[in-house]
Protein backbone atom coordinates (compact mmCIF):
# COMPACT_ATOMS: atom_id res chain seq x y z
CA UNK A 1 0.00 0.00 0.00
CA UNK A 2 1.37 3.00 -1.21
CA UNK A 3 1.73 5.63 1.88
CA UNK A 4 2.22 9.31 0.63
CA UNK A 5 4.99 11.43 2.50
CA UNK A 6 3.35 14.84 3.14
CA UNK A 7 5.04 17.28 4.47
CA UNK A 8 3.17 19.72 7.50
CA UNK A 9 1.17 21.51 5.03
CA UNK A 10 -0.28 18.84 3.66
CA UNK A 11 -0.91 17.03 6.73
CA UNK A 12 -2.82 19.96 8.24
CA UNK A 13 -4.95 20.09 5.12
CA UNK A 14 -5.60 16.26 5.13
CA UNK A 15 -6.45 16.93 8.75
CA UNK A 16 -8.87 19.98 8.13
CA UNK A 17 -10.44 17.63 5.24
CA UNK A 18 -11.30 14.49 7.48
CA UNK A 19 -12.52 17.19 10.14
CA UNK A 20 -14.75 18.42 7.87
CA UNK A 21 -15.58 15.00 6.46
CA UNK A 22 -16.24 13.63 10.17
CA UNK A 23 -18.21 17.13 11.01
CA UNK A 24 -19.97 16.61 7.80
CA UNK A 25 -20.96 13.01 8.70
CA UNK A 26 -21.82 14.00 12.35
CA UNK A 27 -24.46 16.24 10.75
CA UNK A 28 -25.81 13.76 8.32
CA UNK A 29 -26.08 11.76 11.06
CA UNK A 30 -28.03 13.92 13.57
CA UNK A 31 -30.24 14.88 10.32
CA UNK A 32 -31.23 11.61 9.81
CA UNK A 33 -32.05 10.99 13.79
CA UNK A 34 -34.46 13.84 13.56
CA UNK A 35 -35.71 13.79 10.54
CA UNK A 36 -39.33 13.85 12.91
CA UNK A 37 -40.30 17.34 11.45
CA UNK A 38 -40.32 20.01 14.02
CA UNK A 39 -44.28 19.93 13.95
CA UNK A 40 -46.54 17.01 13.70
CA UNK A 41 -48.85 17.20 10.69
CA UNK A 42 -51.81 16.48 12.92
CA UNK A 43 -52.58 14.81 16.08
CA UNK A 44 -54.99 12.61 16.54
CA UNK A 45 -57.00 12.39 20.31
CA UNK A 46 -58.81 9.52 20.75
CA UNK A 47 -61.29 8.71 23.99
CA UNK A 48 -63.23 5.61 24.41
CA UNK A 49 -66.39 6.32 26.50
CA UNK A 50 -65.97 4.50 29.55
CA UNK A 51 -62.42 2.87 28.64
CA UNK A 52 -61.34 1.66 32.11
CA UNK A 53 -57.22 1.52 31.97
CA UNK A 54 -57.46 -2.19 33.08
CA UNK A 55 -59.37 -2.96 29.37
CA UNK A 56 -55.68 -2.22 27.37
CA UNK A 57 -54.50 -5.58 28.72
CA UNK A 58 -57.96 -7.56 29.76
CA UNK A 59 -58.55 -9.41 26.50
CA UNK A 60 -54.93 -9.11 25.17
CA UNK A 61 -54.19 -12.48 24.25
CA UNK A 62 -57.33 -11.77 21.37
CA UNK A 63 -55.79 -8.40 20.54
CA UNK A 64 -54.55 -7.97 16.77
CA UNK A 65 -50.92 -7.39 16.72
CA UNK A 66 -51.70 -3.72 15.07
CA UNK A 67 -54.28 -2.39 17.87
CA UNK A 68 -53.74 -2.25 21.30
CA UNK A 69 -50.36 -4.39 21.33
CA UNK A 70 -49.67 -1.94 18.89
CA UNK A 71 -50.37 0.82 21.58
CA UNK A 72 -48.29 -0.84 24.27
CA UNK A 73 -45.76 -1.77 22.09
CA UNK A 74 -44.20 1.36 20.14
CA UNK A 75 -46.01 3.82 22.22
CA UNK A 76 -45.68 5.25 26.06
CA UNK A 77 -48.39 4.40 28.51
CA UNK A 78 -48.97 6.75 31.79
CA UNK A 79 -50.21 3.29 33.67
CA UNK A 80 -51.72 5.39 36.23
CA UNK A 81 -53.73 8.40 35.30
CA UNK A 82 -56.05 9.43 37.16
CA UNK A 83 -59.22 11.58 37.51
CA UNK A 84 -58.60 14.33 39.27
CA UNK A 85 -62.18 15.36 40.37
CA UNK A 86 -65.32 13.66 40.98
CA UNK A 87 -68.44 13.47 39.86
CA UNK A 88 -66.64 11.29 36.84
CA UNK A 89 -68.84 11.99 34.06
CA UNK A 90 -68.81 12.20 30.69
CA UNK A 91 -69.15 15.74 29.74
CA UNK A 92 -67.18 16.54 32.28
CA UNK A 93 -63.70 14.13 31.25
CA UNK A 94 -64.56 15.53 27.69
CA UNK A 95 -63.82 18.79 29.16
CA UNK A 96 -61.05 18.04 31.20
CA UNK A 97 -59.05 16.26 28.81
CA UNK A 98 -59.12 19.29 26.69
CA UNK A 99 -58.65 21.92 29.00
CA UNK A 100 -56.41 20.28 31.66
CA UNK A 101 -58.94 21.94 33.85
CA UNK A 102 -61.66 20.47 36.43
CA UNK A 103 -65.42 21.31 36.90
CA UNK A 104 -64.62 24.20 39.08
CA UNK A 105 -62.99 26.43 36.80
CA UNK A 106 -64.33 25.34 33.72
CA UNK A 107 -68.00 24.89 34.58
CA UNK A 108 -69.28 21.63 32.54
CA UNK A 109 -70.00 19.89 35.94
CA UNK A 110 -72.07 17.25 34.48
CA UNK A 111 -73.69 16.03 31.41
CA UNK A 112 -76.66 18.32 32.89
CA UNK A 113 -77.40 20.53 36.17
CA UNK A 114 -80.23 22.45 37.35
CA UNK A 115 -79.79 25.98 36.26
CA UNK A 116 -80.97 28.41 38.72
CA UNK A 117 -81.18 31.14 36.92
CA UNK A 118 -83.17 29.53 33.73
CA UNK A 119 -85.06 27.62 36.70
CA UNK A 120 -84.74 24.38 34.82
CA UNK A 121 -82.21 21.52 33.93
CA UNK A 122 -79.84 22.13 30.85
CA UNK A 123 -78.07 19.81 28.91
CA UNK A 124 -74.44 21.04 29.04
CA UNK A 125 -73.78 21.56 25.11
CA UNK A 126 -77.49 22.78 24.35
CA UNK A 127 -77.31 26.03 22.89
CA UNK A 128 -81.23 28.12 22.19
CA UNK A 129 -79.33 30.58 20.21
CA UNK A 130 -77.98 28.28 17.53
CA UNK A 131 -80.09 25.42 15.21
CA UNK A 132 -78.89 21.87 14.34
CA UNK A 133 -77.22 21.67 10.72
CA UNK A 134 -77.61 18.93 8.33
CA UNK A 135 -80.90 16.77 10.76
CA UNK A 136 -84.02 15.79 9.02
CA UNK A 137 -86.00 17.58 11.18
CA UNK A 138 -84.66 20.22 12.15
CA UNK A 139 -83.88 21.46 16.14
CA UNK A 140 -82.20 23.06 18.82
CA UNK A 141 -78.86 23.03 18.15
CA UNK A 142 -75.71 22.82 20.55
CA UNK A 143 -72.62 24.31 21.22
CA UNK A 144 -68.83 24.76 23.74
CA UNK A 145 -70.74 27.80 25.35
CA UNK A 146 -71.34 26.41 28.48
CA UNK A 147 -67.01 25.56 29.21
CA UNK A 148 -65.85 28.38 30.69
CA UNK A 149 -62.18 28.20 29.51
CA UNK A 150 -60.01 27.84 26.08
CA UNK A 151 -59.55 24.08 25.01
CA UNK A 152 -55.79 22.91 23.36
CA UNK A 153 -57.36 22.59 19.93
CA UNK A 154 -58.58 26.70 20.17
CA UNK A 155 -54.62 26.74 21.73
CA UNK A 156 -53.37 25.53 18.73
CA UNK A 157 -55.92 27.67 16.57
CA UNK A 158 -54.94 30.80 18.31
CA UNK A 159 -51.11 29.79 17.78
CA UNK A 160 -51.42 29.15 13.91
CA UNK A 161 -53.52 32.35 13.86
CA UNK A 162 -56.54 29.82 12.76
CA UNK A 163 -54.50 28.08 10.02
CA UNK A 164 -54.55 24.82 11.87
CA UNK A 165 -57.78 23.11 11.59
CA UNK A 166 -59.57 21.58 14.65
CA UNK A 167 -62.12 18.78 14.22
CA UNK A 168 -64.40 17.36 17.00
CA UNK A 169 -66.38 13.84 15.77
CA UNK A 170 -68.33 11.58 18.17
CA UNK A 171 -71.65 9.86 18.36
CA UNK A 172 -72.56 11.86 21.41
CA UNK A 173 -72.96 15.86 20.65
CA UNK A 174 -70.86 16.76 24.05
CA UNK A 175 -68.38 14.39 23.19
CA UNK A 176 -67.38 16.04 19.52
CA UNK A 177 -67.52 19.92 20.67
CA UNK A 178 -66.18 20.12 24.25
CA UNK A 179 -62.92 18.54 22.69
CA UNK A 180 -63.28 20.21 19.39
CA UNK A 181 -63.15 23.63 21.02
CA UNK A 182 -64.46 27.02 20.94
CA UNK A 183 -62.96 28.15 17.78
CA UNK A 184 -63.64 24.54 15.77
CA UNK A 185 -63.09 24.29 12.42
CA UNK A 186 -66.15 21.92 12.65
CA UNK A 187 -67.85 19.40 15.19
CA UNK A 188 -70.31 16.22 13.80
CA UNK A 189 -72.08 13.88 15.85
CA UNK A 190 -74.23 11.51 15.43
CA UNK A 191 -78.16 11.83 15.08
CA UNK A 192 -80.66 9.40 15.60
CA UNK A 193 -81.88 9.95 11.65
CA UNK A 194 -78.57 8.52 10.83
CA UNK A 195 -76.70 11.60 9.98
CA UNK A 196 -73.63 13.43 11.33
CA UNK A 197 -74.80 17.11 11.70
CA UNK A 198 -73.43 20.21 13.27
CA UNK A 199 -74.80 23.81 14.57
CA UNK A 200 -75.86 27.00 13.09
CA UNK A 201 -72.43 28.04 15.75
CA UNK A 202 -70.07 26.43 13.57
CA UNK A 203 -71.66 26.23 9.72
CA UNK A 204 -74.62 27.35 7.92
CA UNK A 205 -74.37 24.05 5.85
CA UNK A 206 -72.79 20.63 5.57
CA UNK A 207 -69.57 20.53 3.99
CA UNK A 208 -70.11 18.54 0.70
CA UNK A 209 -68.23 15.34 2.22
CA UNK A 210 -70.34 14.90 4.80
CA UNK A 211 -73.61 15.19 2.81
CA UNK A 212 -71.99 12.48 0.39
CA UNK A 213 -71.17 10.58 3.54
CA UNK A 214 -74.49 10.63 5.09
CA UNK A 215 -76.08 10.15 1.65
CA UNK A 216 -74.56 6.44 1.94
CA UNK A 217 -76.19 5.54 5.00
CA UNK A 218 -73.44 2.95 6.15
CA UNK A 219 -75.35 2.08 9.39
CA UNK A 220 -77.97 -0.20 6.52
CA UNK A 221 -74.52 -2.08 5.82
CA UNK A 222 -73.78 -2.96 9.06
CA UNK A 223 -77.21 -4.07 10.55
CA UNK A 224 -77.50 -6.63 7.16
CA UNK A 225 -74.66 -8.73 9.29
CA UNK A 226 -76.66 -8.46 12.36
CA UNK A 227 -74.35 -8.22 15.70
CA UNK A 228 -72.88 -12.11 16.13
CA UNK A 229 -69.86 -12.25 18.37
CA UNK A 230 -66.66 -12.09 15.99
CA UNK A 231 -65.75 -15.50 17.40
CA UNK A 232 -67.54 -18.75 18.68
CA UNK A 233 -69.29 -17.57 21.69
CA UNK A 234 -67.98 -20.31 23.75
CA UNK A 235 -64.38 -19.13 23.50
CA UNK A 236 -65.75 -15.67 25.58
CA UNK A 237 -64.21 -17.26 28.81
CA UNK A 238 -63.11 -13.87 30.17
CA UNK A 239 -66.79 -12.59 30.27
CA UNK A 240 -70.01 -13.76 32.41
CA UNK A 241 -72.11 -16.17 30.42
CA UNK A 242 -74.46 -15.02 27.76
CA UNK A 243 -77.47 -14.20 29.79
CA UNK A 244 -77.03 -13.03 33.45
CA UNK A 245 -80.52 -11.72 35.36
CA UNK A 246 -78.42 -8.41 35.87
CA UNK A 247 -77.35 -7.28 32.40
CA UNK A 248 -79.74 -5.14 30.91
CA UNK A 249 -81.29 -5.01 27.45
CA UNK A 250 -80.93 -2.59 24.37
CA UNK A 251 -82.88 -2.05 20.95
CA UNK A 252 -86.01 -4.09 22.09
CA UNK A 253 -84.31 -7.29 22.89
CA UNK A 254 -86.10 -9.55 24.70
CA UNK A 255 -82.94 -11.05 26.66
CA UNK A 256 -79.56 -9.72 26.80
CA UNK A 257 -77.92 -12.48 24.26
CA UNK A 258 -76.36 -13.31 20.74
CA UNK A 259 -76.87 -12.87 18.20
CA UNK A 260 -78.94 -9.95 17.91
CA UNK A 261 -81.47 -9.06 15.23
CA UNK A 262 -80.01 -5.62 13.65
CA UNK A 263 -81.57 -6.22 10.29
CA UNK A 264 -85.08 -5.12 11.23
CA UNK A 265 -83.59 -1.68 11.83
CA UNK A 266 -82.91 -1.43 8.09
CA UNK A 267 -83.69 1.92 6.96
CA UNK A 268 -86.07 2.23 10.07
CA UNK A 269 -83.94 2.42 13.32
CA UNK A 270 -80.80 4.46 12.69
CA UNK A 271 -80.27 4.94 16.46
CA UNK A 272 -80.15 1.53 17.21
CA UNK A 273 -76.30 1.58 16.05
CA UNK A 274 -75.27 3.10 19.59
CA UNK A 275 -74.92 0.67 21.81
CA UNK A 276 -73.24 -1.78 18.99
CA UNK A 277 -69.55 -2.06 18.18
CA UNK A 278 -70.56 -0.48 14.72
CA UNK A 279 -70.96 2.52 16.42
CA UNK A 280 -67.30 2.76 16.68
CA UNK A 281 -66.86 1.65 12.70
CA UNK A 282 -69.07 4.23 11.94
CA UNK A 283 -67.10 6.89 13.78
CA UNK A 284 -63.72 5.41 11.93
CA UNK A 285 -65.25 6.01 8.83
CA UNK A 286 -66.35 9.39 9.38
CA UNK A 287 -63.51 10.64 11.16
CA UNK A 288 -61.86 9.15 7.53
CA UNK A 289 -64.28 11.33 5.46
CA UNK A 290 -63.33 14.42 7.64
CA UNK A 291 -59.40 14.01 7.48
CA UNK A 292 -60.14 13.47 3.36
CA UNK A 293 -62.88 15.99 3.17
CA UNK A 294 -61.16 18.60 4.90
CA UNK A 295 -57.24 17.82 3.71
CA UNK A 296 -56.51 17.44 7.87
CA UNK A 297 -52.87 17.29 7.86
CA UNK A 298 -52.12 18.19 4.49
CA UNK A 299 -51.82 21.48 5.05
CA UNK A 300 -48.52 24.03 6.45
CA UNK A 301 -49.67 23.96 9.62
CA UNK A 302 -50.70 21.09 12.62
CA UNK A 303 -54.28 20.12 12.21
CA UNK A 304 -56.18 18.19 15.44
CA UNK A 305 -58.42 15.68 14.95
CA UNK A 306 -60.41 14.78 18.32
CA UNK A 307 -62.60 11.83 17.66
CA UNK A 308 -64.26 9.86 21.04
CA UNK A 309 -66.18 6.72 20.79
CA UNK A 310 -69.37 6.67 22.31
CA UNK A 311 -70.71 2.86 22.08
CA UNK A 312 -68.45 1.24 24.68
CA UNK A 313 -70.15 3.30 27.37
CA UNK A 314 -73.95 2.87 25.89
CA UNK A 315 -73.09 -1.43 25.78
CA UNK A 316 -71.20 -0.92 29.67
CA UNK A 317 -74.15 1.08 31.22
CA UNK A 318 -76.62 -1.59 29.35
CA UNK A 319 -75.01 -4.96 29.77
CA UNK A 320 -71.80 -4.36 32.25
CA UNK A 321 -68.19 -4.32 31.75
CA UNK A 322 -68.28 -8.44 32.37
CA UNK A 323 -70.69 -9.49 29.19
CA UNK A 324 -69.97 -11.18 26.17
CA UNK A 325 -71.36 -8.05 24.43
CA UNK A 326 -68.58 -5.68 26.04
CA UNK A 327 -65.76 -8.12 25.45
CA UNK A 328 -66.71 -8.63 21.82
CA UNK A 329 -67.02 -4.58 21.41
CA UNK A 330 -63.26 -4.43 22.57
CA UNK A 331 -62.51 -7.28 20.25
CA UNK A 332 -63.65 -5.10 17.35
CA UNK A 333 -62.91 -1.85 18.55
CA UNK A 334 -58.90 -3.39 18.84
CA UNK A 335 -59.34 -4.70 15.02
CA UNK A 336 -60.83 -1.14 13.97
CA UNK A 337 -58.12 0.89 15.86
CA UNK A 338 -55.37 -1.31 14.01
CA UNK A 339 -57.40 -0.90 10.72
CA UNK A 340 -56.84 2.97 11.69
CA UNK A 341 -53.65 2.96 12.65
CA UNK A 342 -52.62 1.73 8.76
CA UNK A 343 -54.56 4.55 7.61
CA UNK A 344 -53.05 7.39 9.42
CA UNK A 345 -49.70 5.68 8.48
CA UNK A 346 -50.25 5.46 5.10
CA UNK A 347 -51.70 9.07 4.82
CA UNK A 348 -49.15 10.73 7.03
CA UNK A 349 -46.49 8.07 7.61
CA UNK A 350 -45.41 6.81 10.74
CA UNK A 351 -43.75 9.26 13.02
CA UNK A 352 -45.91 12.18 11.15
CA UNK A 353 -48.94 12.23 13.58
CA UNK A 354 -48.98 12.29 17.13
CA UNK A 355 -51.58 10.02 18.58
CA UNK A 356 -52.74 9.57 22.10
CA UNK A 357 -55.81 7.28 23.46
CA UNK A 358 -57.83 8.26 27.16
CA UNK A 359 -61.20 8.07 28.66
CA UNK A 360 -63.80 10.40 29.91
CA UNK A 361 -64.01 7.75 32.85
CA UNK A 362 -64.16 4.13 34.13
CA UNK A 363 -67.08 2.17 35.44
CA UNK A 364 -67.66 -0.36 38.22
CA UNK A 365 -68.96 -3.89 37.80
CA UNK A 366 -72.53 -4.16 37.82
CA UNK A 367 -74.18 -4.55 41.46
CA UNK A 368 -75.47 -8.10 40.34
CA UNK A 369 -72.35 -9.41 39.42
CA UNK A 370 -70.70 -8.10 43.15
CA UNK A 371 -73.35 -9.81 44.96
CA UNK A 372 -73.22 -13.00 42.89
CA UNK A 373 -69.39 -13.08 43.77
CA UNK A 374 -69.82 -12.34 47.46
CA UNK A 375 -68.65 -8.58 47.15
CA UNK A 376 -69.89 -5.81 48.37
CA UNK A 377 -72.54 -3.66 46.60
CA UNK A 378 -76.21 -2.84 46.27
CA UNK A 379 -78.53 -0.21 44.59
CA UNK A 380 -79.86 3.01 45.92
CA UNK A 381 -83.43 3.94 45.36
CA UNK A 382 -84.25 7.36 44.36
CA UNK A 383 -86.41 6.97 47.34
CA UNK A 384 -83.34 6.83 49.31
CA UNK A 385 -81.68 9.51 47.75
CA UNK A 386 -83.97 12.12 47.91
CA UNK A 387 -87.47 10.65 48.01
CA UNK A 388 -87.74 10.43 51.80
CA UNK A 389 -86.03 13.74 52.87
CA UNK A 390 -88.75 15.38 50.54
CA UNK A 391 -91.10 14.23 52.47
CA UNK A 392 -89.33 14.97 55.57
CA UNK A 393 -88.82 18.64 54.86
CA UNK A 394 -91.92 19.49 53.54
CA UNK A 395 -93.24 17.94 56.78
CA UNK A 396 -90.80 19.71 59.11
CA UNK A 397 -90.96 23.05 57.32
CA UNK A 398 -94.12 23.11 55.47
CA UNK A 399 -92.36 23.93 51.89
CA UNK A 400 -94.06 22.38 48.96
CA UNK A 401 -90.97 21.72 47.12
CA UNK A 402 -87.72 21.76 49.20
CA UNK A 403 -85.40 20.07 46.48
CA UNK A 404 -85.10 21.21 43.29
CA UNK A 405 -83.32 18.54 41.68
CA UNK A 406 -80.70 15.61 42.29
CA UNK A 407 -78.51 15.26 39.78
CA UNK A 408 -74.84 14.47 39.42
CA UNK A 409 -74.81 13.63 43.04
CA UNK A 410 -75.52 16.80 44.24
CA UNK A 411 -78.93 18.20 45.72
CA UNK A 412 -79.93 21.06 44.90
CA UNK A 413 -82.21 23.08 47.12
CA UNK A 414 -84.94 25.62 46.87
CA UNK A 415 -83.92 28.49 48.37
CA UNK A 416 -86.77 30.54 47.61
CA UNK A 417 -89.15 28.26 49.33
CA UNK A 418 -86.76 27.52 52.65
CA UNK A 419 -85.91 31.11 52.78
CA UNK A 420 -89.67 32.24 53.08
CA UNK A 421 -90.04 29.60 55.74
CA UNK A 422 -86.80 31.24 57.47
CA UNK A 423 -85.47 27.72 57.66
CA UNK A 424 -82.56 27.41 60.05
CA UNK A 425 -79.32 26.47 57.94
CA UNK A 426 -78.06 24.70 60.59
CA UNK A 427 -81.00 22.57 61.44
CA UNK A 428 -81.47 22.22 57.59
CA UNK A 429 -78.10 20.67 57.08
CA UNK A 430 -78.58 18.62 60.25
CA UNK A 431 -81.31 16.84 58.72
CA UNK A 432 -80.31 16.68 55.27
CA UNK A 433 -77.56 14.47 57.01
CA UNK A 434 -79.51 12.04 59.14
CA UNK A 435 -82.31 11.01 56.56
CA UNK A 436 -79.80 10.30 53.67
CA UNK A 437 -76.56 8.98 56.39
CA UNK A 438 -80.06 6.27 57.28
CA UNK A 439 -79.85 4.87 53.56
CA UNK A 440 -78.03 1.70 52.77
CA UNK A 441 -75.08 2.46 50.21
CA UNK A 442 -74.61 6.10 51.20
CA UNK A 443 -71.62 6.70 52.91
CA UNK A 444 -71.40 10.78 53.27
CA UNK A 445 -73.01 13.92 52.78
CA UNK A 446 -71.48 16.93 53.19
CA UNK A 447 -72.46 20.56 52.51
CA UNK A 448 -70.71 21.93 49.52
CA UNK A 449 -69.48 24.58 52.00
CA UNK A 450 -67.72 22.26 54.25
CA UNK A 451 -66.09 20.26 51.67
CA UNK A 452 -62.24 21.94 52.41
CA UNK A 453 -62.90 21.67 55.85
CA UNK A 454 -65.08 18.35 56.52
CA UNK A 455 -63.17 15.13 58.15
CA UNK A 456 -62.43 13.34 54.11
CA UNK A 457 -59.37 11.55 53.65
CA UNK A 458 -57.16 12.58 50.42
CA UNK A 459 -58.09 11.99 47.37
CA UNK A 460 -61.69 12.01 47.97
CA UNK A 461 -61.45 15.77 49.54
CA UNK A 462 -59.46 17.63 46.68
CA UNK A 463 -61.84 15.56 44.15
CA UNK A 464 -64.76 16.88 45.36
CA UNK A 465 -62.92 20.40 46.14
CA UNK A 466 -61.83 20.74 42.34
CA UNK A 467 -65.20 19.02 41.03
CA UNK A 468 -67.56 21.82 42.72
CA UNK A 469 -68.24 24.91 40.79
CA UNK A 470 -70.26 27.53 43.36
CA UNK A 471 -72.17 28.93 40.74
CA UNK A 472 -73.28 25.88 38.79
CA UNK A 473 -72.94 22.86 41.56
CA UNK A 474 -75.95 22.22 43.81
CA UNK A 475 -75.52 22.07 47.74
CA UNK A 476 -74.77 19.04 48.75
CA UNK A 477 -72.52 16.26 47.85
CA UNK A 478 -73.47 12.76 48.24
CA UNK A 479 -70.92 10.11 48.38
CA UNK A 480 -71.91 6.51 47.75
CA UNK A 481 -70.46 3.42 49.08
CA UNK A 482 -67.87 1.38 46.93
CA UNK A 483 -69.22 -0.86 44.20
CA UNK A 484 -72.71 0.46 44.93
CA UNK A 485 -75.22 2.41 42.40
CA UNK A 486 -78.25 4.40 41.85
CA UNK A 487 -81.42 3.34 40.34
CA UNK A 488 -81.16 -1.08 39.98
CA UNK A 489 -78.58 -3.89 40.34
CA UNK A 490 -78.67 -4.26 36.98
CA UNK A 491 -76.21 -2.91 34.21
CA UNK A 492 -73.25 -0.38 35.23
CA UNK A 493 -72.47 2.98 35.68
CA UNK A 494 -69.62 5.33 36.66
CA UNK A 495 -69.32 8.65 38.16
CA UNK A 496 -67.60 8.45 41.94
CA UNK A 497 -64.21 9.02 42.74
CA UNK A 498 -63.57 5.26 42.89
CA UNK A 499 -60.80 4.08 40.97
CA UNK A 500 -62.84 1.51 38.59
CA UNK A 501 -64.01 5.12 37.84
CA UNK A 502 -60.97 7.44 37.84
CA UNK A 503 -58.16 5.26 36.44
CA UNK A 504 -58.32 5.26 32.74
CA UNK A 505 -55.79 4.66 30.17
CA UNK A 506 -53.12 7.49 28.75
CA UNK A 507 -50.90 5.93 26.01
CA UNK A 508 -49.19 7.96 23.66
CA UNK A 509 -47.41 7.13 20.57
CA UNK A 510 -46.35 8.65 17.30
CA UNK A 511 -44.49 11.92 16.56
CA UNK A 512 -41.37 12.46 19.10
CA UNK A 513 -42.68 9.41 21.36
CA UNK A 514 -40.35 6.89 22.81
CA UNK A 515 -41.68 3.61 23.58
CA UNK A 516 -42.06 3.35 27.14
CA UNK A 517 -44.20 3.56 30.84
CA UNK A 518 -44.21 5.13 33.41
CA UNK A 519 -46.41 3.70 36.74
CA UNK A 520 -45.77 7.26 38.09
CA UNK A 521 -49.52 8.98 38.70
CA UNK A 522 -50.41 11.33 36.34
CA UNK A 523 -53.69 13.21 36.04
CA UNK A 524 -56.38 13.97 33.21
CA UNK A 525 -55.74 17.64 33.84
CA UNK A 526 -51.91 16.71 32.80
CA UNK A 527 -53.44 15.50 29.21
CA UNK A 528 -53.93 19.03 27.19
CA UNK A 529 -50.38 20.64 29.28
CA UNK A 530 -48.59 17.98 27.51
CA UNK A 531 -49.92 18.34 24.24
CA UNK A 532 -49.06 21.86 24.66
CA UNK A 533 -45.51 21.43 25.45
CA UNK A 534 -44.90 18.92 23.08
CA UNK A 535 -46.19 21.46 20.61
CA UNK A 536 -44.82 24.64 22.35
CA UNK A 537 -48.04 25.82 22.33
CA UNK A 538 -49.98 27.95 25.30
CA UNK A 539 -51.65 25.62 27.39
CA UNK A 540 -55.66 26.54 27.57
CA UNK A 541 -56.95 29.44 29.81
CA UNK A 542 -58.03 27.42 32.83
CA UNK A 543 -55.39 24.23 32.75
CA UNK A 544 -54.16 23.20 36.38
CA UNK A 545 -51.88 20.07 35.10
CA UNK A 546 -48.27 19.71 34.26
CA UNK A 547 -46.65 18.47 31.35
CA UNK A 548 -45.82 14.83 31.90
CA UNK A 549 -41.95 14.59 31.40
CA UNK A 550 -41.58 11.07 30.69
CA UNK A 551 -43.74 12.15 27.32
CA UNK A 552 -42.49 15.20 26.51
CA UNK A 553 -38.67 14.53 27.09
CA UNK A 554 -38.32 12.92 24.30
CA UNK A 555 -37.42 15.32 21.96
ZN1 LIG B 1 -71.73 6.69 30.83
Amino acid sequence: MYIPQLNQKSRLTLLLGLGLLLSNIIYSQTKTTSATPSQPKIVVGMMVDQMRWDYLYRFQNRYTEGGFKRLIREGFSCENTLIDYSPTITACGHTCVYTGSTPAIHGIVGNDWYDRKAGKDIGCVNDDATLTVGAEKPGRGQSPHNNLVTTVTDQLRIASNYQSKTVGIAIKDRAAILPGGHAATGAFWYNGDGNFITSTYYMKELPEWAKRFNEKKIVDTYYKNDWKTLYPIETYTLSTADDKDYEGTANGEKKPVFPKDLKQFIGKNYGAVRTTPYGNTLTFEFAKAAIEGYDLGGGKFTDFLAISFSSPDAIGHTYGPNSIEQEDDYLRLDKDLADFFNYLDKKFGKGNYLYFITADHGVSESPGYYLENKMPSGAISGDDFSGKLTETLKQKFGVEKPILAFTNYQLYMNWDELNQKNVDRKQLDAIVKSVLLKADGIANVLTNEELGTAAVPEPIKSMMIKGYNVKRSGDYTVVIQPTWKGGSIKGATHGTWYPYDAHIPLVWMGWKIKPGYTNRVTGMTDIAPTVAALLRIQMPSGSIGQPIQEVTGGR
